[in-house]
């Protein structure tokens, strides 16, 4: 039976994994929040986990004090997350942590052997080299949950023999700017940012679907998923969010997964495999979706593509820095601080302060992010 251990669980994904979890009797071993602590207590109250950690210390002080009539042992701080991550007796560690926090409590549960799904994209991004090395160490399986890595993941499972592959193509659904010039950019306000048109996420990953960083990121995630070098990555623009994304061999033949945007199917198969089991997803009609189209991405209006794709041909600390760059500098513009076309700005001149090394640690790690959140906020004048 599989049991889980999950990271983020009040969040967007965090949710939608419960109600995966609800849905098919999944045993809930661990939650954590940052310091939601009035959602993290229903959810406790509904699935008993033996674990659950809240980030902030008075949050968890608050949670320990509303749950003291059931058995759950509640922890703070990051050490309490990744104690559930690794410690917690779910034989799976989902993470839906959002940004790069989530990057240790990932490394703890794959040195502890847990199956890692992860939709902590940031985690890969960051720490991509130290992830996978610990995770072929450890013999530990990392599941994607994104939903574009999944479908990869999914075209990738009936791979032939003697065949390679040329290409992956990751859709975009453009976000709510698609089509928009350079000069109409400059005037976008934060409320037009999180108007996505096809996906409800939490408002980090909205920003970056609006700035398409957000594919930047996926881009990265793929080459250390799939062991890819970056060049064989291509970003196609698909308006309907139908098809998730597509693979190419070597005589040319592609093949794509589709489905409605419905994140629960990419969490489900992530807990599921190599099963799949039925799913609460709507069937998947063409004649009602009728057209599915495609575009050429906008790179020059929507530099963050290219930032994030020679920021991985670099390698070293330059992903980590482009995206503990990009974290603080979403940040910002979610605070009103800072415009819209600020954002890749900072980002590439932030990211020219960092110092490469190819055998980088996780301290290294949090040492550029410390560097790139300073830099930004010192570039935007703060
Ligand atoms: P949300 O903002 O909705 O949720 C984030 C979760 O992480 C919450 O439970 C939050 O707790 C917790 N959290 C926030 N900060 C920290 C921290 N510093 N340390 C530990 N926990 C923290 O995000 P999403 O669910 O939208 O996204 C989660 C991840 O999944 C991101 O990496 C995103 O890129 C990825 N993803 C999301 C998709 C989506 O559809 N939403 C699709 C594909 C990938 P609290 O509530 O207390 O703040
Ligand atoms: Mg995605």
């Amino acid at each position: 039976m599989k049991s889980i251990n999950l990271l983020g669980s009040t969040g967007s994904i965090g949710v939608q994994t419960l109600d995966v979890a609800r849905t098919h009797g999944y045993k809930i071993e661990a939650l954590t929040a940052h310091s939601s602590v009035e959602v993290l207590e229903k959810q406790i109250r509904e699935f008993k986990p033996r674990y659950a950690a809240l980030v902030d210390e008075a949050a968890a002080a608050d949670l320990k004090a509303r749950v003291a009539d059931l058995p759950v042992k509640v922890l703070s701080g990051l050490e309490g997350v990744s104690f559930c991550a690794a410690e917690g007796e779910g034989n799976i560690t989902l993470n839906s942590v959002v940004g790069m926090a989530g990057l240790k409590p990932t490394v703890d549960a794959i040195n502890a052997g847990k199956t890692i799904a992860l939709a902590n994209k940031e985690t890969l991004v960051a720490g991509g080299k130290l992830v996978t090395d610990a995770a072929k160490k450890n013999s530990v399986d990392i599941l994607p949950v994104d939903s574009e890595h999944s479908a990869i993941f999914q075209c990738l499972l009936g791979k032939p023999r003697n065949s390679a592959l040329k290409r992956i193509i990751l859709t975009a659904s453009g976000g709510p700017f698609f089509g928009k010039t350079k000069e109409e950019l400059k005037t976008v306000t934060l409320a037009d940012a999180l108007k996505h048109p096809s996906w409800s996420m939490g408002q980090k990953i909205t920003i970056d679907s609006a700035t398409m960083f957000n594919k930047g990121l996926e881009l990265i995630e793929a080459v250390w998923l799939f062991d890819v070098d970056p060049d064989m990555i291509d970003i196609v623009v698909h308006r309907e969010s139908i098809v998730h994304s597509l693979i190419e061999y070597d005589d040319n033949s592609v093949i794509a997964q589709l489905g409605h945007p419905d994140m629960r199917l990419p969490i489900q198969f992530a807990i599921t495999y190599p099963d799949r089991f039925e799913s609460p997803e709507k069937q998947l009609d063409l004649w009602e979706v009728g057209n599915l189209s495609f575009y050429k991405p906008d790179y020059e209006t929507f530099p963050c593509m290219d930032i994030c794709r020679n920021a991985i041909k670099k390698g070293g600390l330059y992903p980590a820095a482009v995206n503990c760059a990009n974290e603080e500098a979403n940040l910002l513009f979610r605070q009103g601080k800072i415009s819209f076309c600020d954002i890749p700005v900072l980002i590439e001149r932030a990211a020219e302060f960092t110092s490469n090394n190819d055998n980088y640690s996780l301290q290294d790690v949090y040492d550029t992010d410390a560097l790139m959140r300073e830099k930004v906020r010192q570039l935007a004048g703060f």
